[in-house]
């Protein structure tokens, strides 16, 4: 490598193919590391190349694109995958499952249930579970843990089903996404009173890019005017033609609210489930899967409901979820009752871990306690980066040097599941609204709004979001004391909705008056020609041309929306006069002026966003 110097700056060049290696979210620093450069030597010549950056800022893939270009190196970002896959492996775990043929045993088909808003995706896995229990006659599922397994008889045989159970969430790019990789089947609802909407084909879309089959409830079939052959021939445009119109995809009629059909759709899942899938995993390996749900609770620290997808997982294991780890102290089944282990399939309450996880986070049983805590700790710094990473959108150097058009709106985010705070997160920094704006997530996280939540948005100016939580102790008192704006949501569109309004909001241009000078009318004179011509001695500030003008009468505006047609000096058109000075104001088609009389001007200045 030689060191050119570019402007100045010396700085070592690679050939154009040079290959660095950085993970998302480095910031030059560590850019400069790994070509033995002096961050401030790379500050600048980013600077030349029109981006402004600070030395230990996260930057994005572009912009270290742009200097790799320019320095002749060729910049990768590895992935967080990437990077994970070569922490596990440096522990000798492999990434994949690695299993032997004949260590292959069936397992239980994985289900989620999506469709459009008040189709009855909740009510539908409400009702599911209902009739589960009542079949059983066990102890109900009463919490609502992420997920729940039922058993179904097909063919003379109690065939288990799971279901993951987190309406609300899952229409959401980040449940979703992670979702398809849990899920084998997906029952997409369509209420027959309503049919396909915009939802249902997101939905839809979804599932089809992850390659996973559909079975559609057309739900909600008990309701006067539903037409249950409506949502069949709409879906029909969209590839997805039922079995009885020559197609492959089962269409059931249910309703969530009288449990008709229930069985036939549960048996509708086995059947898609056989025809087009084989559901296979090694149960005798360690245990692997992923978090659905997790959150903390007060008597027993974090709970996180696991979906076991390799491997049986028992009590006793050490297990690493995301960046948290532990060992299992208890395990739970959908109610609440402790089981000794969870095989393939099986969705289980993980307690002993040491915080929570996020959803969508895998999990897997490490061989030692100290190799879980390892890899946590590796994992949390690189989460800590890509968060970062995340939350600074890039302000470029416009933006910079012209700071004060830069809006910045810092949000803190609590809310009972990190489902929902992730989902939450991800929705707004999707949020559009253009580059005047700057959205910061600037904390996040699971449980209720605490005291040092409101100190740190005093600190930072910040807006606190609470999804179904709310302060706790002395925190909403110390939020009210200190003027913090603590906002409260239990449905996530809404949530996203406002803040969007607020950060429009944001860009509206506000307006505000501003005076710029009084005439005292001394004299008028009158011309058939321009109409009354005010004969004025100016007494404050300046008076324009063709600025807006009021006309005071003993105190009380007389007239306003007028404006300085006409001014004059002496004889002659001016553009303005200043205090002190004598000039002839007309006013246009305005004439009722009297002697006495102020005419007061003024102009609407943008207000300076604060
Ligand atoms: P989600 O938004 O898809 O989870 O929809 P919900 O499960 O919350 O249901 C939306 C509304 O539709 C609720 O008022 C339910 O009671 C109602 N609903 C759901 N399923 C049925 C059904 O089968 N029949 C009727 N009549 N109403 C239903």
């Amino acid at each position: 490598m030689q060191a050119p110097s570019i402007g100045g700056v010396q700085v070592p060049r690679g050939d154009g193919s040079t290959p660095v290696r950085l993970r998302r979210g480095a910031s030059l620093t560590d850019f400069a590391e790994k070509i033995n450069a002096n961050p401030a030597s790379l500050v600048t010549v980013l600077f030349r190349l029109g981006e402004m950056a600070t030395a230990t800022q996260s930057l994005d893939e572009d912009t270290f694109r742009l200097l790799g270009s320019e320095l002749g190196f060729d910049v990768q970002i590895v992935s967080p995958e990437d990077e994970d896959r070569e922490l596990l492996e440096s522990f000798d775990i492999g990434g994949e499952f690695d299993d032997d043929e004949e260590d292959l045993a069936p397992r239980p088909p994985v289900v989620t249930v999506m469709g459009h808003v008040d189709h009855g995706k909740t009510r539908l896995l409400d009702a599911i579970r209902k009739t589960n229990v009542q079949a059983r006659e066990a102890g109900g599922i009463t919490q609502h843990v992420g997920a729940y397994q039922v058993v179904h008889e097909h063919e003379g045989v109690e065939r288990p089903i799971t279901f993951i159970d987190t309406p609300g969430h899952e229409t959401f790019t980040a449940m979703r996404a992670r979702g398809a990789k849990t899920t084998d089947i997906v029952i997409l609802v369509v209420a027959a009173d309503d049919g396909v909407m915009p939802q249902t084909i997101e939905a839809l879309n979804h599932a089809q890019a992850a390659d996973v089959p559909i079975v559609v409830a057309v739900n909600k079939i008990d309701k006067e005017g539903a037409d249950p052959t409506k949502a069949r021939g709409q879906l029909t445009e969209y590839g997805l033609v039922a079995e009885e119109y020559g197609g492959d995809t089962m269409f059931v009629d249910v309703s969530a609210l009288s449990g008709l059909g229930i069985d036939d759709l549960l048996e509708a899942v086995l059947l898609t489930a056989d025809a087009s899938l084989e559901l296979v995993a090694n149960p005798t390996a360690d245990a692997r899967g992923t978090a659905i749900e997790a959150r903390l609770d007060r008597g027993r620290g974090p709970v996180a409901t696991v979906l076991v997808q390799r491997g049986t997982l028992r009590v006793g294991d050490a297990i690493v979820c995301g960046d948290a780890y532990g060992r299992v102290r208890a395990l739970l089944d959908e109610n609440g009752d402790p089981i000794d282990e969870a095989g393939p399939s099986r969705p289980a309450q993980v307690l002993g871990l040491t915080s929570v996880p996020g959803a969508g986070d895998t999990f897997l049983v490490a061989p030692e306690d100290r190799i879980a805590r390892q890899i946590a700790e590796r994992r949390a710094a690189a989460e800590r980066n890509a968060q970062l990473a995340r939350s600074r959108k890039r302000v470029s150097l416009e933006d910079f040097l012209e700071r004060s058009k830069v809006e910045t709106l810092n949000l803190i985010l609590k809310g009972d599941v990190s489902g929902s705070v992730e989902a939450l997160e991800d929705a707004l920094l999707q949020l559009d609204v253009g580059d005047e704006v700057d959205l910061r997530i600037i904390d996040r996280g699971v449980g209720a709004i605490t005291e040092n939540n409101v100190m740190l948005a005093v600190a930072s100016d910040a807006v606190i979001i609470g999804f179904n939580v709310r302060p706790e102790g002395k925190a909403r008192e110390l939020s009210e004391r200190e003027g913090v704006d603590v906002r409260y949501y239990s449905v996530i569109y809404q949530a996203i909705e406002e803040v969007e309004a607020a950060l429009k909001g944001l860009l509206k241009p506000e307006y505000e008056e501003a005076q710029l000078g009084t005439a005292e009318i001394r004299e008028v004179y009158r011309s058939s020609k321009f109409g009354n011509i005010a004969g004025c001695l100016v007494r404050s500030g300046e008076i324009r041309r063709n600025s807006k003008a009021r006309l005071i009468r003993d105190g009380v505006v007389v007239a306003d929306n007028l404006q300085i047609h006409s001014l004059r000096r002496f004889k002659d058109d001016a553009t303005e006069v200043r205090e002190g000075f004598e000039c002839g104001i007309g006013l246009g088609s305005f004439n009722d002026i009297k002697v006495d009389d102020v005419i007061e001007t003024f102009e609407m200045r943008e207000k300076p966003r604060v």
